[in-house]
């Protein structure tokens, strides 16, 4: 076997594993329960745990730990070894069907949002068979839903393995009427590419900005950025290189199908995407891709920064979150054909999309907003924040044709002339490449473009899931009800097409006129996070989560409050940084500076020489002015935290005051340090710039 084909899932209890290791009748019923979605038998959980703590046993490990993701947004775990006494000093190694269908953390310590009383601080863990255990770091890991002691969602796996129940039995609902009789589940496919930078360890371990917040506060402007885009696709730097070689075999061992790997637009800027599989799958995956690409970064000398935007006027960082809809006997539901106006099938599931996306913007709005988010959306370098959806010439075509009556015609997908005799003439995609939309139709699945690097897929993808399931589902019973389906999916389409068009926009997403236009268009343009937030709790998306069964009303209050809290922790965490380095950091760094040029001017002075010394002297002018402004925004910074942090009571006011007066602050206070960083000697500057961090590695 060739060596990727050895180590690809060596440490996962896969397919293949539980096939060779588990009972024939042991392995149909899980097999059952994975690929229907039946119910665990706790006999069948008993046969496994044995089989799967012999085969770890075997590849020399001794705990086990239930990996859960809680609303932390990173993953969770909590080790206990395979160790029970026997009473005769002696040990046995022991992992019973309890221990692998339910465990039991205090749940006390993570955020809750209110849903759990303090002295209630139970905490349920439950196996999540869809998901193949795995090892790492010695540990048997176990993917688990997190709930309350009452049953209420207190994670991010939770919802989503909801939200893909809603939106199988929805599709398939409407996939029956349209005489299919074969499929008996329809998943949702992902495929997440996930950009990154590195910098190398020992300038990072440098800025307290980057350890404390993983983004920089501070940091003039290099003279060389992003403008020549000679990164993008360049080839690897050796170190870079070796760093990419280890975490693919990483990833490769824990099954994960890292494939593509290049250089971004920006420097130090990178990028993995897998191969695109179950959304419940694709997004533990995802979690592991984080944890492994900080960790084997750290061997190298080297840190993984996952933050949304490291370095201002830099190009942030995203991820591209690649979805679509699958039959379980292999039909992807987006894949338009060769003539997507017969396609009838293809055509309904496709306006499902178009009317859930301009119906629930708000929601999936928020699904992609977090504090680092707003350094990007909106910023022309990433979608802007408003939610709108790129077709392409042919399929916008098809439905400007369906609008005037049905469609009759696809324009086809020529071939390309490259115009050199000895290169193959390609075949044209059907729809071009539109990098500026937040929704982009990219052959046989969406691109939701807006994702932030650092967060979990989850939310994205529930998000998707159920309101795609609530837009199915009014299809669904319109054509259950319909004399004539084939008249009544005309008459759908022609309607969705007419109302939701507004949503459909090829053009560019970063220009200033399609700000104005999509006001015009009524379509919402929420900038911020903290505004986003409330569309957690508005009615109709309360209404459609809990009518899909994905999240409770009481999940959702819990869920706004905890967003709002992160954003409040998050802010202030910077501002405190901010006020941390300025003070001690730069403050010191700039009077030092100051001094130095005082004494050259006295110094020259007292050699009696009528020497031309005003250059120190303008130059320390310029210098005291600005540490006299970086002086005082200290104290107008200080007084804002101050005020935020006294303002009990709203969480949305508060997190709004953080916004709107502690943020703008600190943008106050940069741009006075930013300015000296560029007046002062490289020598006395106190921390390394961007120059050192983005040029280094
Ligand atoms: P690009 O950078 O051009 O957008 P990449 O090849 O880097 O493209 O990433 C495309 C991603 O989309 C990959 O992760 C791929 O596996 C995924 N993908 C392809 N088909 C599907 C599908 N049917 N459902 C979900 N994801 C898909
Ligand atoms: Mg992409």
């Amino acid at each position: 076997m060739s060596k990727l084909g050895e180590i690809f899932g060596s440490n996962v209890f896969n397919d293949s594993v539980m096939r060779e290791r588990l009972p024939k009748a042991t392995y149909k019923a899980l097999k059952k329960t994975i690929d229907e979605g039946l119910a665990l038998d706790p006999a069948v959980a008993e046969v496994v745990a044995g089989a799967m703590k012999d085969w770890a046993i075997e590849k020399g490990v001794t705990h086990f730990t239930h990996w859960f993701q809680p609303m932390t947004g990173i993953t969770a775990e909590k080790h206990d070894s395979f160790i029970s006494p026997t009473g005769d000093g002696k040990v046995i190694l022991e992992f019973s069907g309890k221990e692998l269908i339910k465990g039991e953390p205090d749940a006390s310590s993570f955020p809750s949002g209110g849903l759990r009383a303090t002295f209630e601080a139970r905490g349920y863990t439950a196996w999540d068979c869809t998901s193949p255990a795995f090892i790492k770091d010695g540990s048997l890991c176990i993917p688990t839903a997190f709930c309350s002691y009452t049953g209420e969602a207190l994670d991010k796996k939770t919802p989503l393995l909801r939200s893909m129940e809603a939106l199988s039995k929805q599709a398939l609902r409407v996939l029956r009427v349209l005489g299919n009789t074969t499929t008996s589940r329809v998943i949702t496919t992902v495929g997440p590419e996930q950009e990154y930078f590195i910098v190398d360890k020992k300038l990072y371990d440098l800025r307290k900005d980057l350890i404390f917040t993983g983004r920089t506060l501070f940091g003039a402007k290099p003279p060389k950025g992003q403008e020549l885009e000679d990164h993008y696709f360049g080839s690897l730097k050796e170190r870079i290189s070796a760093y990419m070689k280890e975490v693919d075999e990483e990833l490769w061992k824990l099954g994960i199908s890292a494939k593509t790997k290049h250089n971004e637009v920006a420097p130090a800027q990178h990028e993995l995407a897998p191969i695109f599989t179950t959304t419940n799958i694709a997004t533990d995956h995802n979690q592991l891709t984080m944890e492994v690409m900080k960790k084997v970064a750290l061997r190298h000398g080297l840190v993984c920064l996952l933050h949304e935007k490291p370095f201002a006027g830099i190009n942030g960082s995203g991820k591209h979150n690649n979805w679509s809809m699958g039959t379980d006997d292999g039909v992807n539901l987006l894949e338009p054909g060769h003539t997507p106006h017969e396609n009838e099938q293809f055509l309904v599931f496709l306006t499902a999309v178009i009317k859930a996306v301009d119906e629930y913007a708000d929601l999936l709005r928020v699904s992609a907003a977090n504090p680092g988010n707003d350094h990007r959306l909106g910023a022309n370098e990433a979608p802007p924040a408003i939610v709108s959806i790129f077709l392409g010439e042919q399929l916008q075509d098809i439905l400007e044709q369906i609008e005037n009556g049905g469609a009759t015609s696809s324009k086809s997908g020529s071939l390309m002339k490259i115009g050199v005799s000895t290169l193959p003439a390609l075949p044209k995609d059907a729809t071009d490449r539109n990098r500026t939309s937040p929704f982009a139709f990219t052959g046989n699945k969406f691109e939701f473009r807006m994702v932030p690097s650092s967060s979990s897929i989850a939310q994205a993808n529930f998000t998707l899931n159920t309101i795609v399931a609530e837009t199915l589902s009014e299809i669904a019973d319109r054509l259950e009800k319909a004399a004539d389906v084939n008249e009544e999916v005309q008459k759908i389409l022609f309607e969705i097409v007419k109302n939701h068009k507004r949503v459909i926009f090829n053009g560019n997403g970063y220009s200033e006129e399609w700000v104005a236009e999509a006001e015009k268009r009524g379509l919402p343009n929420i900038k911020t996070t903290v505004e986003s937030i409330k569309a957690l709790i508005d009615e109709k998306n309360l209404k459609v989560m809990e009518k899909h069964g994905v999240l409770s009303r009481v999940e959702m209050q819990s869920r706004y409050e905890i967003s709002l809290e992160h954003y409040i922790k998050t802010i202030n965490i910077e501002a405190l940084t901010a006020l941390n380095i300025a003070k001690k950091q730069i403050l010191p760094a700039v009077i030092k500076f100051a001094t130095s040029l005082a004494a050259s001017i006295n110094t020259i002075k007292a050699t009696g020489i009528d020497a031309d010394v005003s250059a120190q002297a303008e130059l320390l002018t310029e210098v005291s002015a600005l540490t006299a402004s970086l002086k005082k925004n200290i104290a107008v910074l200080e007084e804002s935290v101050e005020k935020a942090a006294s303002l009990h009571g709203d969480t949305y006011e508060q997190a709004a005051f953080y916004r709107f007066d502690v943020f703008e602050k600190m943008g106050a206070l940069r741009a006075d340090a930013d300015k000296l960083e560029t007046l002062v000697d490289k020598e006395v500057w106190p921390f390394p710039t961007y120059e050192d961090l983005l040029f280094s590695v």
